[in-house]
């Protein structure tokens, strides 16, 4: 690293030092901005401006349990950068939230508003809350304490709080109802619907679930229901996208990678880690594609099925994590697939692999495994999924990575778009957005190759998409920050 980039991550250093998650992320972009900063040395002090959140919110969440206990959990927000626009990012509820998570999340999630058509700031926030074996009332006391605090600094013009590890429709739910009694209102109206605009930032919008059975309807969404919070009404659609959109995003991703290299996924081994949102959704859409996707995982182990996943069984999976029973049920009824106790997938034999889990989860030795397995394309569905070793070895295979500041852009690219036309969603199907959103992904990616290539990376290197996407976001934010002045 050059002594001028090395100089912001010694400031980071300094500044934070215990703040390991955030400081990788900083590491990682620093990497990136290399030639940029070299170019043009005021980019430096930019970087030192974007790097202090604008804001910070810590705050106590207490909440009492079906016994009577009273709990403190810790409730975060951080409002990193609205340069670009009000914040949009998700909330995360797991017992490894602290403040470092929150800050590298919210600082990808800048990154990545900024590179996605709809240039929007970026925030990350949650609590170090455990959500599974709670009771449902407990989970709504637990959103409704959260939100009591949070819901000052949310709002139309503010920030757009969205799911995340730990959060899904039904505490998307709770939240939404605390905000609305406390808030007072259902957000602004409409205001364009005209999506060169950027009126979609304004509002807020709120999953409010009806599962369907995937086995019926296989390639439409499974969850169908959607209740925006936008002027005075609650708008029910039966044709949104938005929770699928993060995974389908990363399908498509790849599909783009690979239609640049005149191949497809038809027939590719995948290897998926996670077992949550994001997952299951890669899952069905990579089925679509015609590509055989074989493993899923969590915190407890990985499931390998060797014929593949089909609809009726990724329906299963669907049940065995709704009731929070072992993956190893799975097995029980498609005896020839294998669970491992304790064990991630990346030594199964792929071409290429999705990390839809956390921060992290591919380290050095599990980067050698893939390398070996055969996989040729890691697409980041995780934000940060590999540690700085993983990330050498699998540059040095020449692995290409799709990063999630670029890949996972489905889900903001999604609620913009639905937020942008929610007057006349009713005329949109499932396949206009579908198509709307593998534009806006094909954009990102394009974006992403451009500025790679215009800082003379070749676009066939690994790291041209990785370097591309935090360079093209930079920038962006970078004359946005000059052009308001020292704020
Ligand atoms: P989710 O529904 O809560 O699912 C998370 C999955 O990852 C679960 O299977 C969970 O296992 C597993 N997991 C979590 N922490 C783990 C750990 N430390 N080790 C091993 N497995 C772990 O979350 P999600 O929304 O699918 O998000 C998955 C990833 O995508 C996250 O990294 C998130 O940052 C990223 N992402 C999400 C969105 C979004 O809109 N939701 C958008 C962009 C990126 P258990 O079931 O055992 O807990």
């Amino acid at each position: 690293m050059s002594k001028t980039a090395g100089s912001i991550l010694e400031a980071t250093l300094k500044r934070d030092p215990h703040e390991v998650e955030f400081i990788q992320a900083v590491q990682d972009a620093v990497q990136s901005l290399e030639r940029v900063i070299a170019k043009n040395s005021r980019y430096v002090n930019i970087m030192e401006r974007l790097l202090e959140p604008e804001r910070i919110i810590v705050f106590r969440v207490s909440w009492v349990d079906d016994r009577g206990k009273t709990h403190v959990n810790r409730g975060f927000r951080v409002q990193f950068n609205q340069s670009m626009g009000p914040c949009r990012g998700g909330i995360r509820f797991h017992p490894s939230m602290n403040l470092s998570v929150a800050k590298f999340l919210g600082f990808e999630q800048t990154l990545k508003n900024a590179l996605s058509p709809y240039k929007l700031g970026g925030a990350a926030g949650g609590s170090d809350f455990d959500p599974k074996g709670k009771s449902d009332n407990e989970i709504m006391r637990f959103c409704q304490s959260f939100m009591s605090e949070m819901y000052r600094y949310l709002g139309p013009d503010k920030d757009l709080p969205s799911e995340e590890i730990g959060v899904g429709t039904r505490e998307m739910g709770y939240l939404f109802g605390q905000y609305r009694r406390l808030a007072g209102h259902f957000q602004s109206t409409c205001r364009s619907d005209n999506h060169d605009l950027r009126p979609l930032s304004q509002k807020f919008i709120v999953i409010v679930a009806a599962t369907v059975d995937v086995k019926k309807i296989p390639l439409l969404p499974s969850f169908l229901m959607l209740g925006s919070f936008t002027g005075p009404r609650i708008f029910w659609s039966g044709s949104s996208l938005r929770p699928e959109a993060t995974g389908y995003g990363l399908v498509f991703f790849a599909q783009i990678m690979l239609a640049d290299m005149n191949k497809e996924l038809k027939g590719l081994r995948c290897v998926v880690s996670g077992s949550g949102k994001i997952a299951m959704h890669v899952l069905d859409k990579l089925i679509a594609y015609g590509a055989l996707p074989i493993s899923v995982s969590d915190s407890r182990g990985y499931l390998v099925d060797e014929d593949g996943f089909d609809y009726m069984k990724i329906a299963l999976l669907r049940d065995i994590k709704a009731q929070q029973r072992s993956l190893r049920d799975y097995s029980k009824t498609y005896a020839r697939s294998k669970y491992y106790d304790e064990a991630k997938p990346w030594n199964e034999r792929c071409d290429v692999a999705f990390t839809c889990a956390s921060q992290n989860e591919i380290n050095q030795s599990d980067a050698i495994n893939l390398v070996n397995s055969g996989c040729r394309i890691l697409v980041e569905g995780s934000n940060m999924p590999c540690t700085p070793e993983a990330v050498q070895i699998l540059r040095k295979a020449s692995v290409l990575i799709a990063p999630a500041m670029a890949a996972g852009a489905g889900g903001v690219v999604a609620g913009e778009l639905e937020l942008n036309h929610e007057c006349s969603l009713m005329h949109w199907s499932p396949e206009d957005f579908e198509s709307k959103l593998q534009e806006a992904m094909k954009q990102t990616y394009q974006r992403a190759i451009k500025a790679a290539t215009d800082f003379g990376y070749q676009k066939e290197s690994p790291e041209a998409l990785v370097h591309g996407a935090v360079i093209s976001a930079f920038l962006t934010i970078a004359q946005a920050m000059t052009d308001q002045g020292s704020v």
